[in-house]
This record gives C-alpha cells, sequence and structure tokens, in this order.
C-alpha cells in the first residue's frame, strides 16, 4: 500500500520535501495554510537573498522541473524572495498540484483515536492532521509528518518568550521585515525606529533604515556582544551575508545606527499621546 506522508506548509522545505517523497514512491499530502506556495516567502518578496539560486535549488525538486521543461536560473545569481516565488517555486508547486491542499490552517497533529493519556500502540497509528481554513474544518490522515511549517508565523516577541502588555496589535509595532525603503517608508521614515532582534532579518532593517533620510535607527540586541549578529564579515562562508554583517558593524560603528546591548526582556509598550512616541520599558540582562 502507498504511504501517505503529510508536509505541513508548501514554502522552499515542504515543496522539496514533497518531491524527494514522490521519488521514493510514497504520496505527500501538502497542507498550506495560504491560498498559493511561498506564502511566507512573499511577504518578504522585496529582499534580496544571501543565498545564490545554487544553494536555494534542492537537486530532487530540479528533476522534477526538468521534466517540466523548466529554465533553470543562474546558479550564482542571487534572486529576491519574489524571484524564488516565481522562478522556482510556483513551477515546483505546479508540477505537485495534485498533491497540494490550499487554505488548510493546520491547527492540531496527533495520532488517531489516542488521546493524550493513553500511549499503547502510539508509534504505530497512523496520524491525524486538523485543518481549518476556507472550505471549514477537515480531518486528514497520513502514515508520517513532516513539520515544515518554518518560523515567519512564530515571530519572537518582546517579552520572554511571549508578548509584553500592550504588543499585540499595536499598529506602530510590526514583525518580520517590512519593506521600509518601499511601501513602508511613509510608515517608518524620518522617524526613530527601534528594531528588536539579532538575526539577519533584523540587520537587514536596520541598515535599510540608515539609508532613510532623517530616520533614527536603534538597534535592541539581546545578546551582550554583536559578533554572532555581524557574521563572519568577509570570510563568511556566504559572501551576501558577510556583506550583511560588514554593513551593519560600519553603520554601527560611524554612528548611523544606535546600538543598545543586553535588552534582556521589556515588560511594557507604552503610548505617549502627548508627542506620539511609543516607549519601550525593559531591563538589562547581566
Ligand atoms: C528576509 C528573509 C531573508 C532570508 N534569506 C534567506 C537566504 O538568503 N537563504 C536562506 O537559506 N534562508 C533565508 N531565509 C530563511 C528562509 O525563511 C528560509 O530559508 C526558507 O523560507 C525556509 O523555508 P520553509 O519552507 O522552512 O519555511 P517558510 O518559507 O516559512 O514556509 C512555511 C510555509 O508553511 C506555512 N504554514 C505555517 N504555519 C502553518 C499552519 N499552521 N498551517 C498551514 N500552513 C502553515 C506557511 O504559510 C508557509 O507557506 C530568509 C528569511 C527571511 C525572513
Amino acid at each position: 500500500m502507498t504511504r501517505t506522508v503529510a508536509i505541513l506548509g508548501a514554502g522552499p522545505v515542504g515543496l522539496a520535501a514533497a518531491a524527494h517523497v514522490l521519488e521514493r514512491g510514497m504520496r505527500p499530502l501538502i497542507l498550506e495554510q495560504g491560498a498559493e506556495v511561498g506564502h511566507s516567502v512573499r511577504a518578504w518578496g522585496h529582499v534580496p537573498m544571501f543565498s545564490n539560486w545554487r544553494s536555494s535549488i534542492r537537486a530532487a525538486a530540479a528533476r522534477r522541473l526538468e521534466h517540466a521543461r523548466w529554465q533553470a536560473p543562474d546558479p550564482e545569481a542571487y534572486p529576491t524572495g519574489a524571484e524564488l516565488v516565481e522562478d522556482y517555486l510556483q513551477p515546483l508547486g505546479q508540477t505537485l498540484a495534485p498533491w497540494l491542499r490550499f487554505e488548510r490552517h493546520i491547527v492540531a497533529v496527533s495520532r488517531e483515536g489516542i488521546d493524550k493519556v493513553n500511549n499503547a500502540g502510539h508509534g504505530t497509528t497512523p496520524f491525524m492532521i486538523d485543518t481549518e481554513g476556507a472550505t471549514g474544518e477537515a480531518r486528514n490522515g497520513a502514515d508520517a509528518v513532516t513539520d515544515a511549517t518554518g518560523t515567519w508565523f512564530q515571530p519572537n516577541p518582546g517579552g520572554a518568550g511571549r508578548p509584553v502588555p500592550g504588543e499585540l496589535g499595536h499598529l506602530r509595532f510590526g514583525y518580520g521585515m517590512p519593506d521600509v525603503t518601499g511601501q513602508e517608508q511613509a510608515r517608518r521614515g524620518g522617524k526613530r525606529v527601534a528594531v528588536l532582534g539579532g538575526g539577519h532579518s533584523a540587520m537587514g532593517t536596520l541598515i535599510a533604515l540608515s539609508n532613510l533620510s532623517g530616520t533614527s535607527p536603534i538597534w535592541l540586541c539581546r545578546a551582550s556582544t554583536t559578533t554572532r549578529a555581524r557574521g563572519g564579515g568577509a570570510a563568511d562562508r556566504l559572501a551576501a551575508r558577510g556583506v550583511l554583517g560588514t554593513g551593519m558593524a560600519r553603520s554601527v560603528d560611524g554612528g548611523g545606527i544606535r546600538l543598545e546591548k543586553r535588552v534582556s526582556s521589556c515588560r511594557r509598550l507604552r503610548d505617549h499621546p502627548a508627542d506620539g512616541r511609543i516607549g519601550w520599558r525593559g531591563h538589562r540582562g547581566g
């Protein structure tokens, strides 16, 4: 009997996993909350990637695409998120159409008929994946599960593992990597903008903000040193990522970005109606 592997999420990892599953003679069932493949990547389509095409395309996916007369991009070129979707994820998704289910938001993964306190037969009982979506609730059975839901929809909140009071739903507090030199420019240009985080999204956003005239970016860094965030610089194994770290170091050292280290947790987000500012109250780690 053909085994079914449920793949949670139709991003780059989920779609590549489906290509591997098919090559091994099994059946993928790709459950995606969005209406199209690459739902997360589309949200940062404006960002140039630090991985070139060679590192971004999985071999099993390329083999499927070659059957579909796909024109492979230049392996040494660096796509934006939008190009990754258009030139790779979309055509790959078309080859996987019979196994793709859109607008299925996964709410639970369990073993069929097994409750929280019963372990008997746990390892051999099929999985059950509960979804909600435009067509209502559904239960999807599978022999195995691959979680490829990524992290984009699970951002690291401002508090110690949870949002601080006032954070959720605040109109001037956002997550991810906003297009600050494009459609978000009017909201952030000419202002003091704080960015909390030490990853590449935070660095890319800070560098973009520092290039906006009249904007003062502040880097709220949880770590006590910025060495890790700055990456390997000129020696980084991914050259474009090294350039990001080097650019960040230059902006901080030159005063274009104000750095606040050891921001270990924040306690409250407050509005100051008199001057329209947001107050970010917290404390420093040791
Ligand atoms: C700005 C930016 C730049 C980046 N640049 C690079 C780079 O250059 N190189 C690199 O290797 N990585 C880069 N990354 C990391 C990048 O996100 C991953 O490499 C890649 O997107 C991971 O793919 P994924 O399929 O695991 O996750 P995602 O792309 O996040 O896809 C997850 C999918 O799961 C779906 N999903 C999530 N939750 C549910 C749910 N409950 N129910 C149903 N579906 C769900 C989402 O809608 C989405 O379609 C970058 C990330 C960002 C934010």
